[in-house]
């Protein structure tokens, strides 16, 4: 089976298993835990903040996060389509009592004057004390529902200052930053800069089986580390994952240069098949999706039943994620898979 559902479905590799397993522990939750300290500096160091805290998921960062940086009835500024407002189980309202103020973004990605535009401005006819007062700006980069798309630093800057000015605080769900820092050259910590917060994951691809850090001021990762008990983060000899984190950054990082490759190939292999449609050129990391002239669910039955497996993810949209698990030669046959699914479907319908 060619597995393109995600790159969450990566193994950790013999090498990151003898890692995890010879790897010095303590108690997470006492503090002492020093394969954990140690992840935790690599990462305040990669992401130029001051510390970071290592948790066992994505979405306890980000609604870590959320919960630190605002009280209940806030309002958090994000695109519609974000990680946190689709996959996160409804957490921010749920944990922390807040309500997402969605913008409509053009692949995940919006600008300063929408965000400008969401902030209204003061009126005296328009109390202050009917809205929610808007608390929290996230943005998601790489941008998965977006595509894998890439945001350019300087609208980074732009979205940041706007919200800065209006007393909010800024938190980046980088679960996929490394992929942005890879395709770019533009290094983590670069990206990381306009933040107060950033979210990172070792779990996608990076290969670790399991793990996320969020990184910030001495005193937001003291808070945050209150609610990650809270929300039952606290384990103990976690220094086992948090060695796998370590080995991903230290021997699995320019590896995704790859998994980008790959993406593009799918791309450009699927532009010329017929009856999908595909903008191969906006490929920017590991993250494809593409419409397909039937129900989506089927489709992805029917690639199933041929050896590979992908995500329906709207009623004609497929997405297809490149990771390490998979190589060239996969592509090439989840190509020919492809190919044998669409083709049926062309010169009968068309006339
Ligand atoms: C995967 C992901 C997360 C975190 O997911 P977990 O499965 O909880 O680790 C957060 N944001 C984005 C954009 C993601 O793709």
């Amino acid at each position: 089976m060619i597995d393109l559902r995600s790159d969450t479905v990566t193994r950790p590799s013999p090498e990151m298993r003898r890692a995890m397993v010879d790897a010095p522990v303590g108690d997470d939750v006492y503090g002492d835990d020093p394969t954990v300290r140690r992840l935790e500096h690599v990462v305040a160091e990669a992401l130029g903040k001051e510390a970071a805290v290592f948790m066992p998921t994505g979405t306890m960062t980000n609604q870590v996060a959320i919960r630190a940086h605002t009280e209940p009835g806030d309002r958090i500024v994000m695109e519609g389509s974000s990680h946190v407002v689709r996959s996160e189980g409804g957490a921010a309202a749920a944990l922390s009592g807040v309500t997402v103020h969605p913008l409509s973004g053009r692949a995940g990605l919006f600008g300063a004057d929408d965000v400008r535009a969401a902030l209204g401005s003061a009126h005296p006819f328009n109390p202050s004390t009917l809205t929610p007062p808007a608390t929290l700006l996230c943005v998601e980069n790489t941008h998965n529902a977006g595509g894998g798309s890439i945001w350019p630093v300087d609208e980074l800057d732009a979205v940041a200052d706007v919200a800065r000015e209006r007393g909010l605080a800024v938190h980046l769900d980088g679960a996929r930053l490394w992929n942005a820092a890879v395709a770019t050259g533009i290094p983590e910590r670069r990206y990381a800069e306009p933040f107060d917060s950033v979210s990172v994951c070792f779990s996608k691809g990076l290969g670790a089986p399991v793990g996320s850090a969020l990184a910030g001021s001495l005193t937001f990762i003291a808070r945050a580390r209150r609610f990650k008990q809270v929300f039952g983060g606290g384990f103990r000899q976690a220094g086992m994952l948090a060695a796998a984190a370590l080995f991903a950054l230290e021997h699995q990082r320019d590896d995704l240069a790859r998994d980008h490759e790959n993406a593009r190939r799918l791309a450009e292999g699927l532009a010329g098949l017929d009856n999908v449609r595909v903008a191969a050129h906006t490929v920017a990391t590991n993250i494809l999706r593409f419409e397909v002239g039937l129900d989506a669910a089927a489709f992805v039955e029917s690639c199933h039943h041929r050896g590979l497996h992908l995500l329906p993810v709207g009623p004609g949209m497929v997405r297809a994620v490149t990771h390490r698990d998979v190589s060239a030669e996969d592509i090439e046959e989840a190509l020919r898979i492809l190919s044998a699914v669409l083709a049926p479907l062309a010169p009968s319908e068309a006339t």
